[in-house]
């Protein structure tokens, strides 16, 4: 950096001091890290061996975990961090608090982790997962709609808003993984007015759960263009 640039910098963080992207606490304006030392991001990267199908940490013999085993899931991908600990905090509190201003911070980390990989897969664009009407007036935003349009900007992908949510479906968090599956049966549609890009389909969220509401998004896509390559990624994945 240049010497006017740098001092820019600094006074810039001396007067916005910066906030750690997962927990917000307020960092040394000197920080190199965007995180604060309560949120070393790598103690949240999920261990190997992973499932080939949703990437949870399996820890054991075998290629797919008990829940893609028993659900037969297809859909392929990615959570970048494990939901535990500052992780789950953070997503908590962009869904119940109001603090969208960390989801910039999460595009930043999901591409310095995990960039490389769908950096190598050809041609994608994203699809947020979309709220009920309802929930959005209730929040104000949609996390995974941010999320992927922080993501877009960055890899300079397309951003496909085609992906609709059909019908109120029950609060999942404390659901089972059956009948998170059965809420969310017809949970989503596609608006084919709205022009799909090229590539495969990469369905955005901030977290993972069962893996129902990806095999849900992914329903709805493959009955309006059965041909679709279809992946997720996640901010974090319930492990
Ligand atoms: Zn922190
Ligand atoms: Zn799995």
């Amino acid at each position: 950096m240049k010497t006017g640039k740098m001092i820019a910098e600094t006074l810039r963080r001396i007067v916005y001091p910066p906030r750690c992207l997962l927990c917000g606490n307020l960092l040394d304006f000197r920080a190199e890290s965007p995180l604060c030392e309560n949120c070393r991001p790598e103690r949240y990267l999920p261990a190997e061996p992973r499932c080939y199908i949703c990437s949870r940490p399996i820890g054991q013999a075998g290629d797919r975990c008990p829940g893609c085993r028993n659900h037969q899931s297809r859909i392929r991908g990615r959570g970048t961090f494990v939901y535990d600990g500052a992780v789950l905090e953070s997503v908590h509190a962009v869904k119940d608090s109001g603090m969208k201003a960390y989801i910039a911070g999460y595009a930043e980390l999901m591409i310095r982790y995990d960039g490389p990989f769908w950096r190598g897969q050809g041609q994608f664009f994203l699809v947020p997962v979309p709220v009920h009407a309802r929930r959005l007036r209730e929040r104000g935003y949609n996390q995974a709609g941010i999320l992927a349009e922080e993501l877009a900007k960055r890899l300079v992908v397309p951003v496909w808003d085609g992906l609709e949510r059909a019908e109120e479906t029950r609060a999942l968090r404390g659901q089972g993984a059956k009948s998170r599956r059965d809420s969310l049966a017809h949970a989503f549609s596609v608006n084919r007015e709205i022009p799909r890009p090229q590539g495969m389909a990469v369905i955005v969220d901030d977290i993972y759960t069962s893996g129902a509401t990806v095999e849900s998004c992914a329903k709805a896509i493959l009955e309006a263009y059965p041909d679709q390559e279809i992946r997720f990624w996640t901010f974090s994945i319930r492990t």
